[in-house]
């Protein structure tokens, strides 16, 4: 389609809430994603490590290492950060896709940039921060509400429905 890299949330997407190792059952396919894509097309932009939270990045170096994925240092929280995505990536974010499970901070931050933005299930509740818990349904809600009268930003590099046949 043209895009020229993706961009993984990590907590409650690759991971369980603030652990180390990539969830078990999506190891398979997070190693055939880097393997297809190669690495260097694959990066970790979180709110927890490589983030202000995260001092001297010891959190990014250490997840770097556990999972084999690059994490960007942004020093901020999403949806801040976005100069350090497109400089990572050597491109502009309208070639980049952000995948998450966070509407607020995840989807909010690749829609703002013009990013195709994939949303996805949280893995689990368990661990996560208590106040992402109590936002997590109100964010829903107010997607399911909003959709009443707006639509879902148009991605210009995404044609739906010619990709995935059966
Ligand atoms: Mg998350």
């Amino acid at each position: 389609m043209g895009f020229r890299g993706v961009c993984f949330d990590k907590d409650n997407t690759l991971t369980e809430p603030y652990k180390d190792d990539v969830y078990e059952p999506y190891k398979k396919s997070i190693d055939l994603c880097l393997e297809v894509f190669g690495r260097d097309k694959v990066a970790i932009i979180s709110n927890s490590a490589g983030s202000s939270d995260d001092t001297d990045f010891k959190k990014a170096q250490q997840i770097e290492s556990s999972l084999g994925m690059h994490v960007i240092r942004h020093g901020t929280k999403k949806p801040d950060g976005i100069d350090q995505v497109s400089a990572h990536f050597n491109t502009t974010p309208d070639r980049l896709i952000m995948v998450g499970d966070r509407y607020l901070t995840d989807i909010l931050f690749g829609n703002l940039y013009g990013m195709l933005t994939i949303f996805t299930k949280p893995i689990t509740s368990n661990g996560d921060n208590p106040m992402v818990k109590l936002i997590r349904n109100k964010e829903h809600q107010f997607v399911q509400y909003s959709k009443q009268f707006y639509q879902p930003p148009l991605q210009p590099l995404f044609k739906p429905g010619i990709y995935f046949k059966k």
